[in-house]
């Protein structure tokens, strides 16, 4: 599964937020949260529709897809340097696919806050920095590597070298790589080294109760600030996420959070903005076995959905019969929507879209 890391200075409520995403009552019983290692946590992905195909399939067993969530506490000033367990954290954020970032907008004069007084852009700046340090290292040493193969004149190497200098001078600036220009293309140069800053990242502004609905100065100040990354703010309230989580009931969930003026948990806020941070889609499955989602990236191709099922589903791929959840609605049964011409036959070039209900014939 693909993960995102949760990140952020001591004290802002990270490990209150993980505490919530592993005691949330699952809605689908079949995957309740597991924690793989302490700090690693698998959550499914929220998707009504799945209610919906369940009402009208009637299967045995209903399988959500997941995300994970990979708590990375203790990133502190200086961890760049290899302070504290510095280049442990920062090993740990190389390996997620993308990062959720943590930062402080509450108050409250009972928890330390670790410089002294809230202040959102300062707290988002010094994980910023460590990060950057850490790229501008990764950027220079494949500078120093490819500097000499474009002084002897090689095309390739001086337009690398030219990119190459695009993010140091953007890195240096205090831009994290994901904010500096470059053309699609122009990536290529940088893939090699896995820059920690040009991960997608998802904001997560921690507030006090009183702020969920109305937002604070501090979201502002955050919201202002991110404008010119390709990145999102939500809010949430990691103290009532804590007590959300606890309801098994899901009544009774909404009824606690009608009293707060929510129409959803700020977690599944998050898993749900994960999973689009990552570009993904959920394609579904549906028989008298199971109905089943799966994630996709968003433009993959039916050989390649196929693929997450069973390699031999890629390799042997012949056909897909896919059905719209829409048409599945009106008609009801999938022998229905047979008659009514609602199944169409794609081939290997088919680029599966979000709600699709595939099934795959293949050789073996
Ligand atoms: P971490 O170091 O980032 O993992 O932070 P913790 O989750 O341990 O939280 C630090 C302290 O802040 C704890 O005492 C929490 O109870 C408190 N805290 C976390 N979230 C909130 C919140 O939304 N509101 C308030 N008032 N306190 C919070």
């Amino acid at each position: 599964a693909l993960q995102c890391g949760i990140v952020g200075l001591p004290n802002v409520g990270k490990s209150t937020l993980f505490n919530a995403l592993s005691n949330a009552k699952a809605e689908a019983a079949n995957f309740p949260f597991c924690t793989i290692e302490p700090n690693v946590g698998v959550v499914t992905v929220p998707d009504h529709r799945l209610k919906t195909l369940e009402e009208l399939v009637k299967p045995q067993k209903v399988l959500p897809t997941v995300i994970e969530f990979v708590d990375i506490a203790g990133l502190v000033k200086g961890a760049s340097k290899g302070e504290g367990l510095g280049n442990k954290f920062l090993a740990n954020i190389r390996e997620v696919d993308a990062i959720v970032h943590v930062i402080r907008c509450f108050e409250d004069d009972n928890v330390v806050h670790v410089a002294g007084n809230v202040d959102p852009l300062f707290d988002k700046e010094v994980i910023d920095t460590e990060l950057q340090l850490k790229d501008l290292e990764s950027v220079n040493k494949k500078i120093i590597r490819i500097e000499k193969i474009a002084k002897s004149g090689d095309g390739k190497a001086k337009k690398e070298l030219e990119i190459l200098n695009k993010f140091k001078t953007g890195l240096e600036e205090g831009k994290n790589a994901r904010a500096i220009d470059v053309e699609e293309e122009e990536l290529e140069a940088i893939r090699d080294i896995h820059l920690l800053t040009i991960k997608p990242v998802l904001y997560v502004a921690n507030v006090d109760e009183s702020s969920i609905i109305s937002g604070n100065e501090y979201v502002e100040q955050l919201r202002e600030n991110v404008k010119s990354e390709n990145a999102e703010v939500i809010t949430l309230c990691a103290a009532i996420e804590s007590q959300i989580a606890e309801f098994e009931d899901p009544e009774e969930k909404e009824m606690f959070l009608s009293e707060y003026g929510l129409e959803e948990s700020g977690l599944n806020k998050m898993i749900r903005a994960g999973y689009e941070l990552l570009n993904l889609i959920t394609y579904f499955t549906a028989g008298p076995q199971e109905v089943r989602a799966w994630t996709i990236k968003k433009g993959w191709k039916a050989p390649a959905a196929a693929g997450v099922i069973h390699t031999d589903f890629e390799r042997g791929f012949i056909k897909s019969e896919v059905i719209k959840l829409s048409d599945y609605e009106k008609f009801k049964t999938e022998s229905a929507c047979r008659e009514n011409g609602k199944i169409a036959i794609e081939g290997k070039d088919y680029v599966v879209e979000d709600g699709d209900i595939m099934h795959f014939r293949f050789n073996v």
